[in-house]
């Protein structure tokens, strides 16, 4: 549904697939983030780079950029040249929504600066927080003052997603990846947010979401649900064992767990837990390192397996060193191994280039023996939904390697990006219910040397603030689930990155994870408008819609796809790297 909302002689807003703000003067049009088109632009002004505020951006007109992302827009193409867009990423300012191809500059805005286009006078306000150059433009005109804050907010109360909202930084502990810094960016929200209330604009009006004709309380009602979902966030979190200089000022964790010394029969070095048996050979427990492959070399013990948690660097980086050093089978859950069996087909935080040669996938629940242990493997999918889990039973005990899932302090939930589906029967909740059934004597994490274990009443406590965090994301979000919000990548293209033949086509699916209680209705097209796709995902599945690539010429091509989902019409939402030769 297109509408406008006429806010003056020459000041309006265009409803589309976001909101366009159109300033007149004669027939010439400045508009501020053109995500839709509104008829022939002179000049357009984006509040920050994401190329999903620019899609209906002509050739020809002039477009002014922040001065602190314009290199994002005039040369996206180094961007997506360098191996961090998809490998090893733990920093993510910028990663989402970069522009697919580079455009012109004609000028850049930097807080205070201000421009005249006809009746109106236009000034720039630093309010970084969704990305960090982020402008807001108050448009002064015909008695009016209007704030378009881009995606700063989307509603009172309300963000657009939160996953943008990932932030490390400089501490005197240390500097903090983005990858730790779940909503590390609320400091600068916080900041940004309290100046737009200040900025005396009679009307707020979003990139996405709502127009806010009461600026100060819709402010204040977004900082208060942000805070409250970082305080229940805090209240489990693994960083209290890893990093609590990131929770200062926050209740400790109550879900610390006891801790032991491990058995003898049990060695731990980088990453890796090694399970010894008595006849002297060892079954592996991840491999992040070659150096790791070398200390098995000089111990000598026959080495007879090797089992992978999830596809993260530091647990997978030695692995074709080990596959070529050992031969013995390498044991992952099926949504592990379909990500360490392929890596460039995904943009995962983290991720390894390193291709492991999975030589038996296991299924949920499938047990073995090896030597005098008996192993069962399970889906486990805590710090990511890609990840597993191992029940190891011997020599009196029942122990469970839980990955990265879980630190003696509680849950590994603070990096978004690596998935962590939400709701009963899923996620970390699906984890914890497991834990609650098998009731293993102790937990190991290939990055803490003892033994942990968490009594029911912890555990029971962890399924509850979770459950209580649903609902404050929801709160929080404009999706039909939260897990929209939490999650960039319920909607991708797969694969992420292929090479092909010039000649070829390439076989690219659109993939949706509808996590919603409702089918789906889903349309895709090729940003370029080469090719569509439509279909209907059921609930609770992600769906696959094929769309294959159009024909490109040699090189490397960065494509996106415009998406309708529901109701909503989603821009370049998604992108996949072509590699054509
Ligand atoms: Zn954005
Ligand atoms: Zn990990």
């Amino acid at each position: 549904m297109h509408t406008w909302t006429h806010l003056s002689d020459h000041l309006s807003v265009y409803h589309g697939a976001g909101n366009v703000g159109v300033v007149r003067d004669g027939d010439r049009l400045l508009v501020i983030d053109p995500s839709d088109d509104v008829g022939p632009v002179d000049t357009a002004l984006v509040t920050h780079y994401h190329r999903d505020g620019m899609a209906e951006l002509p050739a020809a007109a002039r477009l002014l950029a922040p001065a602190a992302e314009a290199h994002l827009i005039a040369d996206a193409a180094a961007y997506w040249a360098a191996p961090v867009a998809q490998w090893h990423a733990y920093y993510y300012r910028p990663f989402f929504l970069v522009p697919a191809v580079s455009r012109p500059v004609a000028g850049t805005l930097a807080d205070g600066d201000t421009l005249t286009w006809g009746a109106a006078r236009v000034t720039a306000l630093a309010t970084p927080g969704h990305t960090d150059g982020s402008l807001s433009y108050l448009v002064e005109v015909d008695g009016r003052r209007v704030l378009f804050t881009g995606d700063l907010l989307y509603a009172p109360g309300q963000v657009w997603d939160l996953y943008s909202l990932q932030q490390g930084g400089s501490y005197p502990e240390g500097d903090v990846w983005d990858y730790h810094g779940f909503l590390g960016a609320r400091a600068a929200l916080s900041a940004s947010l309290q100046r737009v209330a200040a900025a005396g604009a009679e009307l707020l009006v979003p990139a996405h979401g709502m127009l806010m004709p009461e600026p100060d309380a819709a402010v204040q009602c977004t900082l208060a649900r942000l805070d409250d979902l970082y305080r229940n966030y805090a209240s489990t979190s693994a960083l209290h064992h890893y990093m609590p200089f990131l929770l200062t000022g926050l209740p400790d964790s109550d879900t610390w767990g006891a801790t032991e010394a491990p058995p003898d029969w049990l060695t731990h070095d980088g990453t890796t837990w090694t399970l010894h048996s008595a006849s002297g050979a060892v079954f592996v427990m991840d491999c992040g390192s070659a150096y790791v492959v070398e200390s098995l070399q000089r111990a000598g013990d026959p080495v007879e397996g090797l089992w992978i948690t999830h596809y993260h660097d530091d647990h997978v980086d030695g692995v074709p060193a080990f596959q070529a050093a050992f031969p013995c089978p390498l044991h992952a859950d099926a949504s592990a191994a379909a990500v360490i069996a392929d890596p460039a087909a995904w943009r995962l935080p983290a991720l390894s280039p390193a291709v492991c040669r999975v030589d038996h996938v296991t299924t949920h629940g499938e047990s073995w023996t090896w030597r005098e242990y008996t192993l069962t493997a399970y889906h486990f999918p805590g710090q990511t939904r890609y990840h597993g889990g191992l029940l190891v039973e011997g020599r009196g005990r029942r122990l469970f390697f839980v990955g990265d899932s879980f630190a003696p302090s509680g849950m590994d939930d603070y990096c978004p990006l690596n998935r962590n589906p939400l709701g009963a029967g899923t996620g970390f909740d699906a984890c914890l219910t497991l834990l609650q059934q098998l009731r293993p004597d102790g937990l190991l994490n290939p990055h803490v040397d003892a033994i942990f274990t968490f009594s029911d009443t912890q555990l029971g406590t962890m399924r509850e603030r979770l459950a209580a965090r649903v609902a404050l994301l929801a709160a929080l979000s404009p999706w039909p689930v939260p897990d929209i919000a939490l999650d960039p990548y319920w909607a991708r293209l797969h694969p992420f990155a292929q090479r092909i033949q010039h000649g070829n086509i390439a076989e690219i699916a659109v993939v949706i994870t509808n996590s919603t209680d409702q089918p789906l209705p889903v349309r895709a097209k090729w940003s370029s408008g080469d090719g569509a796709v439509t279909g209907v995902i059921p609930p609770g599945t992600e769906g696959r819609l094929p769309l294959p690539a159009p024909p490109m010429p040699a090189g490397q091509h960065v494509l996106t796809a415009d998406l309708v989902v529901g109701e909503r019409r989603l821009p370049r939402f998604i992108e996949c790297l072509l590699l054509v030769e």
